[in-house]
Order: structure tokens, then sequence, then C-alpha cells
């Protein structure tokens, strides 16, 4: 069985995680913040966190900036869960979107229609690790009728002016866009570090503050990282110096700090990165030439004149073809051993979303980009003969389904 998206475990991550293990510190410490100084200097941005996932990380986010109840915050509908789950958790309002017919991201013309005056931020998706249009965005909310309708209810809010750009960046760690990288190109980006990422860490994450130079990041950070261990005043580690013990809570804080062994293994993939990412480029490569010349293929847009993909997810789209064809063309290809995936589910065909009112009708564009979607294996250990291995199973699958 060709497997999805296994994780690259070797004898290097193996080594930095037992050196963690045997060092006496295994939460967070020395390789944490290592990992959070590297991170910051790989992407661009001005400070980093590292958290326990991407959930917890965009969720303290949105409620430090103090977005809640009467609030709304827009996301594009073609998204996993976790975009919208996090908005539902501050007690704010999802306002899902339709995308582009051209790559997976969110509509630009669709985010305009939908600002209200209870606006306060936007969850861009950089979905399959393809950057969202950034530069768009900055100009719709830096717009003056945007600006006008905008309602600061915190001093960071009153601070910026404007809405907030949040981006999701969970599929795109080592993206570009017009030469920076993804981390630097939003006011703030949560990147995931789950299992299955280009970069992991087992689960976590990391919050990635680029916001206007006015704002003090040193600050941020301290406050950040407050709040991810429950408002204490002092991390374990600060309490384990000699009389150190006794500390404050400030607040009612959130418990979603990452722990060494995750940057441990976290330090290894980053310090390999660019191969991981070449790697992916060509398995791109390859897939593009096999199916670029078939009529009934459809393939991802990864690279343009300002953007280079992250090469996170193969989005293959099957022209013409319906849900059901979809689904039936996904089992021929699990017969023949190759895993493949759907990127994603439309959240209003979810029952969570459906119970909130959610309507797929309203959504156009994803439902159509949905429904003849499968997602092709890429991964740093995926061998050129395995690429060609699923590009003859996925064409011979097709000529089945389309009785060709
Ligand atoms: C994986 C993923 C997340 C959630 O990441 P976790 O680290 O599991 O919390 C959020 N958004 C998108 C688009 C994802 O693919």
């Amino acid at each position: 069985m060709i497997p999805f998206s296994p994780p690259r475990i070797d004898d290097k991550v193996i080594q930095e995680v037992t050196d963690a293990l045997k060092s006496g510190w295994i939460t967070t410490g020395p390789k944490t913040k290592r990992f959070e100084k590297e991170l910051s200097a790989y992407c661009g941005n001005k400070t980093t966190v590292a958290v326990s996932s991407w959930t917890a990380g965009m969720e303290l986010l949105l409620r430090w900036w103090g977005i809640g109840e009467g609030d709304e915050v827009i996301l594009p509908a073609y998204t996993y869960c976790a975009s919208a789950n996090v908005i539902i958790h501050t007690g704010a309002k999802p306002v899902m979107v339709d995308i582009n017919p051209e790559d997976f991201n969110i509509s630009l013309k669709a985010v305009q229609a939908a600002i209200t005056e209870r606006t306060k931020a936007i969850i861009p998706v950089d979905i399959g690790g393809y950057p969202c249009d950034y530069d768009g965005l900055y100009a719709l909310v830096n717009s003056p009728e945007i600006k006008q309708l905008f309602k600061p209810n915190s001093d960071f809010q009153q601070k910026l002016g404007r809405i907030l750009i949040a981006s999701d960046a969970a599929h795109s760690f080592g993206a570009k866009y017009k030469g920076k990288r993804s981390g630097a190109l939003a006011d703030v980006s949560c990147f995931s570090f789950h299992a299955v990422k280009n970069l992991t860490t087992a689960e976590g994450g990391s919050m990635h503050i680029n916001l206007p130079d006015s704002f003090d990041h040193d600050e941020i950070y301290r406050e950040l990282c407050v709040k991810i261990l429950h408002g204490q005043s002092k991390d374990a580690l600060a309490k384990t110096q000699k009389g150190n013990w006794r500390y404050d809570v400030t607040e009612p804080g959130f418990k979603c700090n990452m722990t060494d062994l995750q940057a441990a293994i976290g330090l290894i993939e980053l310090e390999r990165y660019q191969e991981n990412l070449d790697r992916r480029k060509e398995i791109f490569r390859q897939y593009d030439e096999a199916f670029q010349q078939e009529t009934w293929a459809d393939c991802p847009v990864s690279i343009s004149a300002d953007r280079e993909s992250s090469y996170h997810l193969y989005l293959l789209r099957i022209n013409d073809f319906t849900e059901d064809q979809r689904d039936q063309m996904m089992q021929e290809i699990f017969d023949q051993d190759v895993s493949v995936n759907v990127h994603f589910q439309p959240l209003p065909i979810l029952t969570a979303y459906k119970n909130l009112g959610y309507k797929m009708e309203d959504y156009p564009t994803v439902w159509s980009k949905y429904q003849n979607e499968i997602t092709l294996p890429v991964y740093f250990n995926l061998s050129d003969e395995d690429v060609q291995t699923v590009i003859a199973v996925v064409k011979k699958a097709y000529q089945k389904v389309a009785g060709r």
C-alpha cells in the first residue's frame, strides 16, 4: 500500500528526541525556545510562539485580539473544520464565503460582499500550500469605505484601525508570495505541525505575529507566552531556578504550550526543510507532466508570477465527473493499494454547520471544485517509482469509471 502522507521519522529525528528525553527537561524549554527563533528567522516575521496545535493557537489569537460575541469573522467554506470551529468557540459568527474558480482559495469579491460593520477578522486559507492574494486582501481592508465601517472594540483593534488578517497557513509553510514567506504575509498566521503536514512535530503549531511596527512585538511575545500557560507569570523552567518558586496568575489563561519533545522533531524538520520542499516540487512536476496531457484532468496551480506553493497537497480534478463518479474512482484507486484523499468536504455539507444554517447552494464554486477532486499522495519518501505507480493507477481508475 502506498500511504497518503506518512511522517519522515529517521535516526536523526530519533536522536534529537532522545537528546531531549535524556536532558531531564521534556516540556517547554530550550528546544522550544530555539525552535521559535528559527521559525521567525525562516519565515521572516517579527515574533513567533510555538503551541500545541494550529487550533489552540488560532483560537488564542482571536481571543487575544478581543474577538467574541457579536463579531463576525470571514472564512472560505472550502477548508478544514478547525478554521470555523475556532471562531465558534470565541462566540463570534463564522461568515463563510465562496472560493476562486482558478485556485482553491478564498474569493476577494466574495469577501468584499460579506464585510459588515461587525467584521473583525478575515481568515484566508492557503489551500494545498498555495498562498492567497494577500495584497488584494490588504487593499480591501485598507480601503477607505471598509475602514469607515470598522468598529473597534479592543485597544489592539483601535490601534490597527481595520479588519485583522489572520492567515490559516496550516498548509503553506515555506510557500512564497512576492518574495516573502508564509508566516510573514498576514498580521498573524498560524501553522499546523500535525503529523500529516509538510513540517511536523507529531502535534503542534505556531503563532506568527507580523503586525505593523507600531506594535511592540517583544511585549506581545511575553504576553502570549503567559496566555498559553494559564496566565502564570513564570513558566515551569523559570520556576526551577533556585528559590524562584513563587508566581502569580495574572489572568485565567489557556494551556497549549509546545513541549521540547515536539520541538526536537521540529528542529530537525526545519533544518532539512529545503530538501523536503524540493522533493515535493519534483513530485508535483511528475504529476503535472503525466496529467496535463490528459483532457479529463485538471491540475492544481502551484506556481505563478508572484507565488509559489509549499507543495503540500496535489489537488487533482476530474473534469465533468460527478461526486458519485469521483467516489467510485477513489474506490478503484484504493483497490489498487494507493491511498488518496479529498480536500476538503465543504463545511456546509457537514452536520455541525448544516445545523447552524449554512447551505451548500450558497457556495457554487466550492461545490464544483469539491465534487470532482482527488488528492494524490505527496511526501518526502515517496519514490519516483511510487509516483509512477500512482499515476498509472489513477489513469486506469479514470478509464474504468468513465468507461473508456
Ligand atoms: C490541519 C489543519 C488545521 C488544524 O491544524 P491542527 O494543528 O490539527 O489544529 C487547520 N486548518 C487547516 C486548513 C488544516 O489543514
